[in-house]
């Protein structure tokens, strides 16, 4: 979708032009200039490359750190009844039989004999019915919806899913081949080893999700810190997941970093508590510089909540791949302290002193990828604009988030603009990520940092240095203003804070 802009930038000379602005029509534009500008690598990659594993270069690792930063501070910081736990990847194995990963975490995949690859059941069907519906035969794909939905009561779950792509003749969409495997359940968890021997007791999963970490130490929290219920117990850290359908770049990875927090709340309260983390975690997503436009809830149906869920909903945002979640927001229920409880055979129960009565809380957790959170970061900064005849690619993220936040440029390679520009370098660096450079023609370095999000540029000239001023630059409408050098501290921290997206 193209708009045209017309606007004017305040260069030294006041310029008016023509600006094309358009926006993300396609995941590989950003998948190319990730690769390009060392925000994100295929894992392993002189090696040919790991399905679905990335590695993040070094701007993508500044842009990670920042929001999982942003979020820390959101939960832990401003608010004094949350506290932060980092509990290790590798559990207990029973964790996961208490969790419901063992038997339930799976997922119903059949084979295309002749291609090999491999399909998630449900989906494909769910794609039939899509093409059904397209093509007009509405009829026959409510009645396929209908036997969809009630999958699993018929026969098994993974019989019915079977029944329906042969009865209906649904074909492989690779191949075209309809030449099946039974559908079998397929479970998203990693398992490996433990010590040097390896009988099966020996076996342990990398974990599929940092909940359990949180709940595991729920008691070791309530007993060592000074919270009371209503509390929160937040966690950053690394799941993985054997996922199948493992495409569309870091939006679906087999291993990928979650931010999550449990709120652990009287029961009788939750439904409130769940409405009220609903609407915080929309505002931050648009706090972290997200269009509105871009987001929006997604309620689960009641009758598909996940096996420990009383109500779930997703924030979603319109990626270029269409409406996807980024964050989960669930009402978990006792369900996860009462299974540990009876699984680790430790009471999880809490006394209310002031009520004098005990109870197991229920829990609301919110649940976001952050590889999925810095997807929809570069995809919400990504323009693509035409200033007077030259495309200019630029990421206008939140100036908080940005990996390089100041570039500073001595204007040409002379000794006292270099020896200024070092020394506002280095004025700047205790508070912000700043980028020195002095390579190419200042249009070029400029370009530069549009592509990496940098949303302040200073420039040292000889006129500066006669008046001691220097030539701030902003990224997002290219404006350029000149301040004496002692206020470029103050230019940079207020354009931070009056900040919002265009
Ligand atoms: P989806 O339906 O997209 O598979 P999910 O419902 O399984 O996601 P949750 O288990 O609720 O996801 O996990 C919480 C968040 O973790 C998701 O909203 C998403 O941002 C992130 N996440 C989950 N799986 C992956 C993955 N394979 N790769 C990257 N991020 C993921």
């Amino acid at each position: 979708m193209y708009q045209i802009l017309i606007f004017c930038a305040h260069f030294n000379s006041v310029t008016k032009y023509f600006c094309f602005m358009s926006n993300l029509d396609s995941l590989d534009k950003i998948v190319s200039l990730a690769k390009a500008r060392g925000f994100i690598f295929q894992s392993s990659e002189i090696y040919g490359g790991l399905s679905a594993v990335y590695d993040y270069g070094p701007l993508g690792v500044e842009l990670k750190r920042n929001i999982r930063n942003a979020w820390w501070k959101e939960m832990t910081q401003r608010h004094s009844n949350i506290v932060g736990v980092d509990a290790a990847i590798f559990m207990h194995p029973r964790v996961w039989e208490a969790s419901g990963h063992v038997g339930g975490f799976n997922d119903p995949m059949i084979d295309d004999k002749q291609s090999k690859k491999r399909y998630r059941a449900d989906m494909l069907i769910e794609q039939y019915i899509l093409k059904l519906e397209k093509d007009g035969k509405t009829e026959k794909a409510t009645e396929l919806q209908e036997l969809l939905d009630t999958s699993g009561t018929r026969k098994s779950l993974t019989e019915d899913l079977y029944d329906i792509i042969i009865e209906n003749e649904i074909k492989a969409p690779d191949s075209g081949a309809f030449d099946w495997t039974e559908v079998r359940q397929f479970n998203l968890m990693f398992k490996t080893q433990f010590g040097a021997t390896s009988s099966e007791e020996d076996g342990v999963y990398l974990r599929p999700e940092t909940a359990q970490g949180i709940f595991v130490n729920y008691k070791n929290v309530l007993d060592t810190s000074r919270v009371a219920v209503p509390f929160g117990i937040a966690q950053t850290g690394k799941a993985f997941r054997n996922e199948v359908v493992a495409r569309q770049f870091v939006f679906r990875m087999r291993e990928f970093e979650q931010m999550e927090m449990q709120f652990f709340v009287e029961p009788g309260t939750d439904a409130e508590a769940y409405n009220a983390w609903k609407e915080k975690r929309i505002g931050w997503h648009q706090r972290i510089g997200i269009r509105k436009e871009n987001l929006r809830f997604a309620d689960h149906p009641q009758d598909k909540l996940a096996h420990y869920a009383l109500a779930a909903v997703d924030v979603q945002y319109q990626f270029p791949i269409g409406w996807q979640e980024v964050e989960g927001i669930h009402n978990r229920s006792d369900f996860d302290l009462t299974q540990h409880q009876e699984f680790s055979g430790k009471k999880l129960d809490y006394f209310d002193q002031k009520a004098n009565k005990r109870y197991v809380p229920y829990v609301i957790e919110t649940s976001i990828g952050l590889d999925r959170c810095t997807l929809m970061v570069l995809c919400d900064a990504y323009r693509e604009e035409e200033v007077n005849g030259e495309k200019r690619t630029v990421l206008k993220m939140h100036p908080e988030l940005a990996p390089v936040q100041v570039g500073v440029f001595p204007l040409i390679k002379k000794p006292e603009l270099q020896e200024l520009a070092r020394k506002i370098e280095a004025d700047l660096i205790e508070d912000y990520s700043v980028q020195y450079d002095e390579a190419g023609s200042i249009g070029k370095r400029y370009r530069r940092l549009d592509e990496a999000g940098t949303p302040f540029c200073i420039t040292v000239d000889f006129d500066g240095l006669e008046d001691n001023t220097v030539t701030i630059r902003y990224r997002d409408d290219m404006s350029q203003e000149r301040i004496s050098v002692d206020k470029v501290a103050d230019a940079i921290k207020d354009g931070m804070k009056g900040w919002s997206p265009s």
